[in-house]
């Protein structure tokens, strides 16, 4: 028997009980994760600069404010979401109830990642919480700071006979997944993602997967150079790269490739100064691991902005890459560091051929001031999210699923749909216990008669 038995043991008696059902149950662990964020705000703070040296403003916006606009939105809207949906009757049915009931799926297990350790831990925990099911939350142990305030502080503002913090890295996480989930909610890599689907269909466990990949990004001639170079280094280079969601890849023509460089310079001057190490604006790279690898793809095509690094920092300049081949490193895995390698193209028609002779991404990125070439991107190319002229701002909108497609995930969240997600979809219909005649015709034994009711 292992460590987790007795876990998985009281968060099921405890979800056996009903008491996660009543909403009143729901919006008390909701309120108690509000408070959790905002009596540990600073905390919060200091523990994403150590893990990621992030910004205070990066924190609170991608990650602080995120998770409390999904708790707030929870809270305002339960009541409605946890109502049964009245659908539509056949004529057979007129005089019944037919409804879709949202239930919760029982035990839940969320695996979370380091890059937004906290967001991408919270924000799935609403969800699931709000669909009054009992989790295992299973931060990433690589964020060590967020993780240790997951594990010791956060469980004193929930209920802990229905919430659990599981700790540890691949080998604790795959002996954890050898257990029965009733629901596992991953966000990660597509190679683990396989190992968690694997685990999954041992048991039959329904599954969403939050993947990454490599997002593309078009930009057409016809855009204002400066414009588009802002809005790139704001989101290629926020998180200091290490964003799903960020552009993985520029497409542009060479003549917009030659204006993009200088306006990207600008950009990073603007943003992070002459030496953007000494910025307080930009991050770290996590680890020594990534930090290697990182400068494993600086050798790709040709610099044309930063490309320093410090290992001592794990410091790696914002830089932009020219010249690159298809072939290279550099566009084999997903980048997700302060590097952004620019392709040309010689028209949208071999952008899109690009883009489509690849794995459908995460998000996809489009720029131009003519919306009929944003438009033809969207409608000839498939990702999970698009946004046309910006970067991940689409994300922000909790009224918009968020969720890969093909082998950038399955499944999605962000407000209700998070509720959706966590919720069985039940079919109901409550059928009068009377009026037996208006059955006889289904009955045998069949004869032409049955058919001209
Ligand atoms: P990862 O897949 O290495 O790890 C994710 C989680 O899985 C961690 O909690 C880790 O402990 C666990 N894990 C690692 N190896 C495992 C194994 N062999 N067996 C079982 N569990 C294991 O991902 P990461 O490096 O933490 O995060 C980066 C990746 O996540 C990138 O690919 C990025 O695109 C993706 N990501 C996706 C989203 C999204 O919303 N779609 C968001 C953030 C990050």
């Amino acid at each position: 028997m292992d460590a987790f038995e007795d876990t998985a043991r009281r968060l099921r008696e405890a979800f056996s009980s009903g008491r996660t059902r009543p909403a009143t149950f729901r919006m008390a662990q909701l309120e108690g994760l509000g408070r959790f964020l905002r009596e540990n705000k600073q905390q919060l703070q200091d523990a994403l600069a150590q893990d990621l040296r992030k910004s205070a403003f990066e924190s609170e916006v991608s990650e602080i404010a995120m998770s409390q606009g999904e708790v707030d939105l929870a809270l305002r809207s339960l009541r409605a979401w946890m109502k049964d949906q009245k659908v539509p009757k056949n004529l057979a049915t007129q005089l019944d109830s037919a409804f879709i009931r949202k239930e919760p799926f029982g035990l839940v297990l969320i695996i979370a990642p380091w890059n937004y350790p906290l967001n991408l831990t919270l924000v799935p925990l609403v969800g699931a919480i709000a669909a009054g099911n009992c989790v295992v939350l299973k931060p990433s142990e690589i964020s060590k700071s967020i993780e240790k305030i997951l594990a010791e502080v956060l469980p004193r503002y929930l209920d802990q006979n229905c919430f659990a913090v599981a700790l540890g890295g691949p080998e604790e996480t795959a002996r954890l997944l050898e257990h029965r989930f009733d629901y596992i909610f991953f966000t990660g890599s597509p190679r683990v993602g396989k190992i968690v689907m694997a685990a999954a269909a041992k048991h039959l466990t329904p599954i969403t997967l939050e993947l990454g990949g490599k997002n593309p990004c078009y930009v057409d001639d016809n855009c204002d150079p400066q414009t588009v170079a802002n809005r790139l280094a704001w989101f290629r280079y926020f998180n200091t790269g290490q964003t799903c969601v960020a552009p993985d890849y520029v497409l542009c023509s060479p003549e917009m490739q030659e204006r993009l460089v200088p306006a990207l310079q600008n950009a990073i001057t603007r943003f992070y100064g002459e030496d953007p190490q000494n910025s307080p604006n930009l991050g770290r790279i996590i680890s020594q691991k990534h930090f290697k690898r990182l400068q494993g793809l600086l050798r790709c095509g040709r610099i044309a902005i930063g490309g320093q690094s410090d290992e001592n920092n794990l410091y790696i300049a914002p830089t932009v890459l020219v010249d690159v081949q298809e072939t290279e490193q550099v566009m084999q895995e997903e980048i997700f560091g302060p590097i952004l390698p620019l392709l040309t193209v010689r028209s949208l028609d071999e952008a899109i051929d690009f883009i489509n002779r690849r794995e459908k991404p995460l998000a996809l990125y489009a720029f131009s001031n003519n919306s009929q070439v944003v438009k033809q991107v969207l409608a000839r190319t498939s990702s999970g999210g698009f946004c046309g002229n910006d970067g991940f701002m689409h994300m922000t909108l909790a009224s918009l699923p968020f969720g890969g497609v093909g082998a950038s995930g399955m499944g999605s969240y962000h407000g209700k749909f998070s509720f959706d997600t966590f919720s069985h979809h039940r079919a109901c219909l409550l059928r009068r216990p009377g009026m037996e005649k208006i059955n006889d015709f289904r009955y045998p034994p069949y004869s032409p008669r049955n058919l001209r009711v």
